[in-house]
């Protein structure tokens, strides 16, 4: 080998190192930005295949460390493939379909995702619409509302702020005091029944 094929070849072996060592460090920033920050949650989404689906789409992989943090796949093995369609995916349960419609017991409703408590049984009315109707939630900074112009409408959007789970729709044709009507999935919402087992 002579001595300018010597220092090609040296020069296209460090070129080859120094990629492998970038895209090394690339694929451990992605692992490590994947579901929660703890150990034990990285290690459960890991065996759940949370590393593929956050190769594929990142923006599915919760990273905020004040919220519940989940990737599809830990999601879809924890909720119903109803809620997950609903709560996930922003669908919507058929009208006069759901478990809790015409629930008229005291308590509280709270997501069915991560149990965050939403909306108080005193708030609730009969809208007529076909979803469970709320004129309030139970603390203005447990749901977030976001601008959603889907469908062809423009609505606005409610979710849980603690697992950015959806939960239905806000409209401003509800009664006083708010004039508010929150018009939620039955399938996002669990029940705990004042002074119930779970109440506490
Ligand atoms: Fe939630």
């Amino acid at each position: 080998m002579s001595g300018r094929m010597g220092r090609w070849v040296m020069i296209g072996a460090v070129i080859a190192v120094g990629i492998a060592f970038v895209m090394g460090a690339a694929n451990t920033r992605a692992g490590g930005s994947c579901c929660s920050g703890t150990k034990d949650k990285a290690k459960s989404a890991a065996s759940a295949g949370c590393g593929e689906t956050l190769k594929k789409e990142p923006d599915n992989c919760l990273k905020d460390p004040e919220k519940v943090n989940r990737c599809d796949s830990e999601w879809k093995a924890e909720l119903t493939p109803e809620q997950y369609r609903i709560m996930r995916e922003k669908g919507t349960e058929p009208a006069f379909s759901g478990d809790l419609l015409q629930n008229k017991r005291e308590g509280t409703y709270v997501c069915a995702a991560c149990g965050q408590p939403l909306f108080d049984s005193g708030t609730k009315y009969d809208s007529g619409s076909g979803w469970p109707s709320f004129y309030a939630p139970l603390e203005d900074g447990n749901v977030a509302e976001h601008a959603d112009d889907s469908h062809g409408m423009k609505r606005t959007e409610v979710l849980c702020s603690r697992c950015d789970a959806h939960l239905g729709h806000v409209f401003n044709d509800g009664p006083e005091p708010t004039g508010q009507r929150y018009c939620i999935n039955s399938a996002s919402l669990d029940f705990k029944e004042k002074g119930g087992p779970e109440d506490k």
